[in-house]
């Protein structure tokens, strides 16, 4: 890759963070399936360890298939560097118990990953770290959530299952005037189509294990933020917590990543056309899109995103046990959590991702027992359609 070219999205995707020449000219990366790494002298060992010399120690540290990973994610968020974790929530709890001490407070959006909401409740329980939920739509409501103590707000947008939108320029404006942190879970959206580093957010968390690797077939986490915050979180949780991705794993995300951009466009295109006929269909109560003109966010998200993304959730008009024979209908699309593969997924959000949520609270939320959430894939739609449409029916 040219030094000093400004390349664009679809290139870094491809290159970045990849120098043939230095791996033996290999025109893809080599897995380096190595615990740890040799010195030549003592004096060698010593100055790696003291920082005067670069090199690699010990895979738990660094490991050049991981580096890369890191170098190309940091790219395409346009932040200045990357870690990357064994699991999302390995990427989640790295950054909340680093970056915050006991008595320190939380702001959250409403909604979050549900395992996040657990570690947030552990933190409160253990160690005095509190929270709070928000909807954060307006500076109002921003500003009453915040307390003296708040040093995080901690954001996913658009929202699980409901698809609603948080405007992540207005919650910029106002914890920069309060010095408090933004942390953007952004695995929904991934760099494609939000780049919440270039809005003033500090720092971005992925589930790598959904779109960027986009196959399915592995489990892993990424933060990008500034130098002196991924340093000190390497140096600390990365390395004494522990939670690293494996080299084979890392190797996976970086195939995975090559064809972000282009998957990315037919999930959002095939999103877009099931959401049409979705609404034209007379079971159906309600489509949540944020791509869809008719959603209540629909102007944050053209603001924010580039295109609305693939996934969606539609009410079926009935009761839980409709919902169910829909679901239990299907012949192409496989009943699953997770997202971002290509195979379409279908989900129960009340019995499933969000079943330890209480009734009330749940209802409140507008996960509603008629709700169903679909990850859409890359099949042809119209195979999609004609699968929904049969199940409907
Ligand atoms: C899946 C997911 C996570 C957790 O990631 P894992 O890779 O499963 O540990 C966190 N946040 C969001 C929004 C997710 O979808």
């Amino acid at each position: 890759m040219g030094k000093d070219i400004e390349y664009q999205f679809e290139t870094k995707a491809i290159h970045a963070g990849y120098e043939p020449k230095n791996h033996q000219d290999s025109l893809t990366s080599p897995i380096y399936q190595t615990s740890t790494f040799t010195f030549s002298t003592l004096e060698q060992g010593a100055k790696r360890f003291a920082g005067d010399e670069d090199g690699y120690i010990y895979s738990r540290l660094s490991n050049p298939t991981v580096s890369g990973l890191e170098e190309r994610l940091a790219q395409l968020e346009e932040g200045e560097a990357a870690l990357a974790f064994g699991s999302g929530m390995a990427a989640v709890s790295a950054a909340l118990i680093g970056l915050t001490k006991a008595n320190d407070h939380i702001l959250c959006s409403r909604g979050i990953y549900g395992c996040t909401f657990g570690l947030l409740q552990m933190m409160k329980d253990k160690y005095h770290i509190d929270h709070h939920f928000s909807d954060l739509a307006s500076e109002e409501e921003i500003l009453q959530g915040i307390q003296a103590n708040t040093k995080i707000i901690y954001i996913e947008t658009p929202i699980n299952p409901t698809m609603k939108v948080i405007d992540l320029a207005q919650i910029v404006r106002v914890a920069k005037r309060k010095e408090i942190m933004v942390i953007v879970d952004n695995t929904f959206s991934t760099p494609y189509l939000q780049k919440p580093i270039t809005l003033g957010c500090d720092l971005v968390i992925h589930s790598a294990t959904k779109y960027i690797g986009g196959h399915g077939d592995v489990v892993a986490g990424i933060l990008v933020g500034q130098q002196k915050v991924i340093t000190n979180l390497k140096k600390t949780v990365q390395k004494d917590v522990g939670g690293i991705i494996s080299p084979f794993d890392a190797w996976l995300l970086l195939r995975g990543i090559k064809t972000l951009a282009v998957r990315m466009d037919r999930h959002c295109e095939n999103a877009k056309k099931l959401v049409t006929k979705l609404k034209s269909h007379p079971k159906i109560r309600a489509v949540y899109y944020p791509g869809d003109k008719d959603h209540p966010d629909y102007e944050i998200m053209k603001k924010q995103m580039k295109k609305g993304g693939a996934l969606l959730s539609f009410e079926i008009e009935g009761t839980y046990e409709d919902a169910a024979k829909v679901v239990n209908k299907l012949k192409l699309i496989p009943i699953a959590v997770s997202l971002g593969d290509a195979e379409t997924l279908i989900q129960h959000p009340a019995s499933m991702t969000h079943a330890v949520i209480p009734e009330d609270v749940r209802q409140e939320m507008g996960i509603s027992n008629e709700l169903l959430r679909l990850s859409v894939g890359l099949e042809a739609w119209e195979d999609l359609w004609e699968d929904l449409k049969q199940a409907l029916d």
